[in-house]
């Protein structure tokens, strides 16, 4: 299979801490994969490696082909990387931050300003296009630093989280423009923790925790296979909980807490008395990673 990215057994260690910890991951030719996992699990510098900007101890690294660290440079150069902190430049203009970044990024002269108008016109930007970045709003200003990773028309996109700290509605707004790049056919790869985002955009999600990935694949596929179809959600005092979940696991069924409820996973036929539902990615996530969510 034609892969963007590759990863073989990849560790990265930060002294006694072992970030990444033999982890395997593909990226096929245009698809979006999301690297889903809870604080810490290790994403982020996941994403570092396949910049360069941190140097794997272990494994294999490939990006568009090309080895890394050895050959960065022209992986990097096909790139489109998006990162986690915002590092526009607030002395220039919109336009201008685009400019500046055809040019490092070697645009043909004749090129730039083609590049210009397009990316800004993806991101939604036109209009805004002689504001100074610091009179933008934050969902602005996020589209631009996607803008900005898009001016070389690169093959491959690496995005840490997207839309970290937004709120909802600029988030769909980016999920929006994350979409329509996907639908092009670029090759996406993006580290979120939240579920709904990689669910909503990802082909294929890699769900990590401690440094690895626990579970991998299309998001319909990993809550048949490891929440199954349904759910019971099983409500009342901390007794009746404590009851369902003992009644489960002599049933040979998964439970996860939920403050004032017992999810009993995977019920088929079967089942403790409460309400019925449909298994999600959440369920999954929990189970894997055994984090609650907020
Ligand atoms: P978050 O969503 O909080 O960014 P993450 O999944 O991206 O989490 P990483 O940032 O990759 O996780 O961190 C994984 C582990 O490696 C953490 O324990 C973190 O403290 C540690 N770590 C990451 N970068 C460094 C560094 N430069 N020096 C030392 N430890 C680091």
């Amino acid at each position: 299979m034609d892969l963007a990215i590759r990863l073989d057994r990849v560790v990265k260690r930060y002294g006694p801490i072992t970030a990444v910890d033999g982890l395997d991951l593909e990226v096929p030719y245009g698809t979006c994969v999301g690297l889903l996992g809870p604080n810490g699990a290790g994403k982020s510098t996941t994403m570092r490696t396949l910049t360069a900007q941190a140097i794997a101890d272990e494994g294999e690294i490939e990006v568009l082909g090309f080895h890394l660290p050895e050959e960065s440079k022209q992986a990097r150069a096909e790139c489109g990387v998006v990162p986690q902190l915002d590092n526009l430049d607030t002395t220039l203009t919109v336009a201008q931050n685009l400019l500046v970044f055809a040019h490092l990024y070697r645009v043909p002269r004749g090129e730039r300003h083609e590049a210009v108008e397009r990316t800004l016109d993806i991101a939604n930007l036109t209009e805004r296009r002689d504001a100074k970045v610091d009179e933008l709003s934050g969902g602005m200003r996020r589209r631009l630093l996607i803008a900005r990773a898009l001016v070389h028309r690169p093959r491959l996109l690496l995005l840490d989280e997207p839309t970290v700290g937004l709120d909802p509605q600029v988030r769909q707004e980016l999920w929006a423009l994350i979409d329509l790049l996907r639908a092009e056919g670029t090759s996406i790869l993006m580290s979120t923790h939240y579920i709904e985002e990689a669910q909503r955009l990802a082909d294929t999600v890699a769900i990590m925790a401690n440094g690895r990935a626990v579970a991998t694949g299309r998001p319909a596929e990993l809550i048949v296979e490891h929440a199954g179809r349904e759910v019971v959600e099983v409500y009342g005092p901390p007794d009746r909980l404590a009851e369902a979940e003992q009644e489960a696991a002599r049933a040979g069924l998964r439970t996860r807490r939920t403050g004032t409820s017992v999810s009993v996973l995977g019920v088929d036929g079967h089942a403790p008395e409460g309400e019925r539902r449909p298994a999600t990615l959440e369920d999954v996530f929990v189970l894997l990673t055994g984090e609650e969510i907020a």
